[in-house]
């Protein structure tokens, strides 16, 4: 499979490798995300499952219940500390990168807002971007 983009964590210890474009991206204002990256929001990218590969011993997972009362797997680096992906129950056949991570973050071309109901005050959202109060949904 040709390679699309590369990333990994801080310390340099978890690395992936994105296999296609994504399907698409964002940003995600959620608290979950606020919270995980310790930013106002999460830049999002969408890739089928198996087009993301991760290597990388100090990998690990940490699983909570999402806004959907189902769970989120977040992937994290024990060294560093970086978060890099998440998997959603509701949709198990996608992998979410976090975009920060890329190893050219210039990549990502959000395309929407998701959770604007609790973006922060002082992020003014762009016009050319749909926005959506809260989850994805197709027009
Ligand atoms: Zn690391
Ligand atoms: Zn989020």
């Amino acid at each position: 499979m040709d390679k699309y983009a590369s990333g990994g964590c801080l310390c340099g210890d978890v690395r992936y490798i994105c296999f296609s474009k994504p399907i698409m991206s964002g940003l995600c204002h959620c608290r979950d995300c606020q919270k995980n990256t310790g930013s106002a929001h999460a830049p999002i990218l969408i890739f089928a499952k198996d087009k993301v590969e991760v290597s990388g011993d100090s990998a690990k997972t940490f699983e909570h219940e999402g806004d959907s009362g189902k769970t989120v797997k977040r992937s994290f680096c024990m060294n560093c500390g970086s978060s890099f992906m998440a998997e959603y129950e509701v949709t198990p056949n996608f992998r979410v990168i976090m975009g920060g991570t890329l190893d050219d973050p210039s990549l990502i071309k959000p395309e929407w807002n998701i959770y604007t109901s609790s973006k922060q005050p002082w992020i003014e959202l762009s016009p050319h971007m749909k926005s959506f109060e809260g989850g994805f949904k197709k027009e």
